[in-house]
């Protein structure tokens, strides 16, 4: 079963290609300091919960506008990982009508990194440093399970599929910082960046 905050429709080009749907699910493992969505972080307090075939339904509204722009379903959240088997689910209803992508920290465990590597077309991974020190003064967790994770995702579905968000955090990073963080992910094989700064 999901636990959905919120679904919004008609997105273009912000979450991935096309008109997509953001769907965002509630729950995270982290507690980032400039944590966006901190609603999401108290379970179903806020959202309501659906089967994959009842979200399926749901966004089945949208789906000429997905076909027509090579669009689809973004899934964001908090960590929208914790819900890797009802992804599959729903990626078994979808087929391949249109496509899934997901915002994550990777912050979960291998069988759910596995398991939506099975199912997701493309991975928008939220990682905001590379030095342990400042992710863990910023998180609450440690870099190397992030760490370890993406490296599974990229020996499962290769680096091209993955595109790494790599934040400049006022007060705790600056851009030779962020420069650093790339330079380590790099060496991973990471190939794809998305840079920018936190407005907090
Ligand atoms: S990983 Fe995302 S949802 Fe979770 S605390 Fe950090 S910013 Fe918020």
């Amino acid at each position: 079963m999901f636990r959905i905050m919120n679904i919004s429709r008609l997105r273009i080009k912000i979450d991935g290609e096309g008109v997509r749907t953001l769907i965002i699910t509630e729950g995270c493992s982290l507690r980032c300091r400039y944590c966006f969505n901190k609603d999401t972080w108290d379970g179903i307090k806020h959202g309501r919960k659906m089967t994959a075939s009842q979200l399926y339904d749901e966004i089945s509204l949208d789906r000429p506008y997905f076909m027509a722009t090579r669009g689809g379903v973004t899934f964001g959240g908090g960590e929208p990982l914790l819900y890797a088997d009802q992804i599959n689910e729903f990626r078994t209803l979808c087929r391949n009508e249109f496509s899934v992508f997901a915002e994550t920290s990777l912050y979960v465990s291998k069988p759910a990194v596995l398991t939506a590597a099975s199912c997701i077309d493309h991975f928008i991974v939220d990682i905001k440093s590379a030095d342990p020190a400042v992710y863990k003064a910023y998180t609450g967790g440690e870099l190397a399970v992030a760490i370890d994770n993406l490296k599974l995702l990229i020996s499962e579905i290769g680096s091209e599929k993955i595109e790494v968000r790599v934040p400049i955090i006022p007060g705790m990073t600056t851009d030779v910082d962020q420069q650093s963080s790339v330079s380590i992910l790099k060496k991973l094989g990471i190939t794809r960046f998305d840079l920018f700064t936190y407005s907090c």
